[in-house]
């Protein structure tokens, strides 16, 4: 098929003509208005190359063909983006990737099946885009430091907190990356033993975790300060690999397509995915694989008690609560939801502003002022309406993620005794309900399973405890993870929450790492 070779972004909040290349885009991660980059032109795919020729590719094949839509060829030429995605996803420990479980509950008319995104080396979906961007960024340092002596070449240094689930798929996508520099700020005491370890355990030397004593906020205001200071950023080129990256989102999209070839045997079919949902960096990539073409029934929003998405679809209002309900599926316990800004942006466009980009950019500019300064803002019904073409949501709480995690344990047959993650669970427990709504046994549901269960293990044992021969030990750790606690820990305690002593920590650790 033929490549349209100028893909180009912009910010969802640009009022004007000025476009960016595919690697400012990432590079940059935010635009300098606080706006999201976003391809103001969606390629199109026809249904003769989706159903004849993309529905009979790898996952890594295909990933190619998708990528390439988005990436100009003179920014990365083909041997190249082939070599950076074989590369991405060489650490998978599944063949597929990412392996959908066909009719999980023995019901074949039910046709629920589980896309496992957890293979990768956090055992988390986020592996799936930051094992990508992570070579995607020492592939554009390496070009721009070529023949540079040491002292002028460019050094990214990635400063993050995490509240323990995702750090270490940030830490995992950049270890033994040239001229990148890690750190990542973590609440002392107040994450799980085996998420310290999946962090504190990798030895590369770019690599640092800070142990803070504190609260995650306290990593966050500390992180965001660090951001804000000129001085210090200018010094080390500080960078961050969080969920608003364009390249996260395109690196996801393959999935949406691979598993629909799976569950329809390649053919077109009606299928819906159910994607637990927090910042919409996820369930975002199969609204931009629907708008390329892929025949989908639906996208359905599944969150836990942050609900402002649901509250949304549901009102047209989108306002932030008051504070954040801390939940069993903690990776979704978000006030805003980041990513939706840039569905925003194309609903926009095209209910509001008649296509037209410039326009479109004003508005959403708005919009976002009106956030921060009244903490609310409504939008027209028409642009709900059409929202609702597409999306689906559901708001699920904690007592219904663990009895699904209950259910599924019972009434599995393919395997028997499947065990769902929480933030799984919560997509599931949307998925059941959908099935006895449709009573339409011709629908395919694709149910994004984020995380492997063990990550998670409280809330799993909570739900499984009861039952005679589970066992944690046994039956959800694997052994890579088991072997983790013997492996010596690398982390240096930050003894007081204080943006002043992890900037000392960071410059006295880049001295050491001696990149
Ligand atoms: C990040 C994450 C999510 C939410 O994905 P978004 O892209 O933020 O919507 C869900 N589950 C797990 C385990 C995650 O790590």
């Amino acid at each position: 098929m033929t490549v349209t070779n100028s893909q180009q972004y912009r910010s969802t909040r640009s009022s004007d003509k000025e476009t960016k290349s595919f690697e400012a885009a990432v590079i940059q991660g935010l635009a300098t208005d606080g706006g999201l980059f976003i391809p103001p032109t969606i390629p199109q795919v026809s249904q003769e190359t989706l159903f004849n020729q993309w529905s009979k590719l790898s996952f890594q094949d295909l990933a190619f063909e998708i990528m390439r839509l988005y990436i100009s060829e003179d920014e990365i030429p083909n041997e190249d983006l082939k070599s950076l995605i074989n590369k991405s996803y060489s650490t998978f420990r599944s063949s597929d990737i990412t392996p959908l479980v066909k009719n999980v509950t023995g019901v074949d008319k039910e046709n629920l099946h589980i896309l496992e995104l957890f293979h990768g080396p956090t055992y988390a979906f986020k592996d799936v885009a930051l094992q990508f961007v992570g070579n995607l960024f020492e592939y554009f340092l390496e070009r721009t430091n070529k023949g540079l002596p040491e002292d002028q070449k460019k050094k990214i240094t990635v400063v993050g907190a995490t509240s323990g689930d995702t750090g270490s798929a940030a830490i995992y996508g950049l270890r033994g990356k040239k001229d990148v520099s890690v750190f990542i700020l973590y609440p002392t005491g107040r994450i799980s033993p085996i998420q310290e370890e999946q962090m504190t355990t990798v030895a590369d030397k770019n690599v640092q975790t800070l142990s803070v004593k504190g609260t995650f906020d306290n990593c966050q205001d500390i992180v965001k300060a660090i951001f804000a200071d000129k001085e210090f950023n200018s010094r080390h080129n500080v960078g961050a690999v969080n969920s608003i990256n364009w390249a996260r989102i395109l690196a996801q999209m393959t999935y949406y397509f691979y598993s629909y070839f799976k569950a329809t045997n390649g053919v077109p079919g009606k299928v819906k995915f159910i994607v637990p949902s927090g910042n919409f960096g996820d369930i975002l990539a199969g609204y931009f694989a629907k708008k390329m073409g892929l025949p989908i029934e639906k996208l359905v929003i599944a969150t836990n008690e942050n609900d402002i998405l649901d509250r949304f679809l549901k009102t047209g209002v989108y306002e932030r609560s008051d504070k954040v309900a801390a939940t069993l599926s903690p990776a979704m316990d978000i006030l805003i939801s980041s990513n939706f800004e840039r569905l925003l942006w194309y609903l926009a466009r095209e209910v509001l502003a008649n296509g037209d980009d410039l326009k479109t950019g004003e508005i959403v500019n708005n919009w976002f002022h009106q956030l921060k300064t009244e903490g609310k803002f409504e939008v027209d019904r028409n642009l709900i309406n059409a929202a609702l073409k597409d999306f689906g949501s559901e708001r699920v709480s904690n007592e219904e993620t663990i009895a699904t995690i209950k259910k599924m344990y019972e009434i599995s047959e393919n395997p028997k005794h499947y065990i769902l993650d929480p933030h799984t669970a919560v997509g599931v427990c949307v998925t059941e309900r959908l099935i006895s709504q449709d009573k339409d046994s011709s629908i395919n549901y694709i149910s994004l399973s984020t995380a492997h269960p063990a990550k998670f293990a409280d809330a799993v044992n909570n739900a499984l405890s009861d039952f005679d021969n589970y066992s944690f030990e046994r039956h959800v750790l694997p052994e890579e993870l088991k072997k983790l606690s013997t492996l010596p820990k690398k982390l240096k305690f930050i003894e007081r929450a204080d943006v002043e002593l992890v900037k000392a920590a960071i410059d006295e650790e880049i001295i050491k790492m001696d990149l």
